[in-house]
């Protein structure tokens, strides 16, 4: 049990330490695009992607904080690294 905390602690210490809260706080800004379509289920990078060329409805520009929170997930074709 002790190994299991110590291991948290030093991970938990690893992220403040190298954490890079602006970095962070500009992706959650970042302009991401949805497709207002009720089967499409991620954000894309750019509205250029072939994921979102197949919408049927409306491209969107939004705040990526805004997609995570209406459950969107990152599009494989544009996140992939
Ligand atoms: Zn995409």
């Amino acid at each position: 049990m002790r190994k299991v905390i110590f291991i948290t602690t030093a991970l938990l210490f690893c992220q403040a330490f190298f954490a890079q809260p602006v970095q962070e706080r500009t992706e959650q800004d970042a302009t991401v695009y949805i497709c207002t379509g009720p089967s499409s289920k991620c954000y894309h990078k750019t509205d250029k992607c072939k994921g979102i060329s197949r919408c049927g409805k409306e491209i969107v520009e939004v705040k990526k904080s805004y997609a995570d929170s209406i459950g969107r997930k990152a599009c494989k074709m544009c996140y992939k690294n």
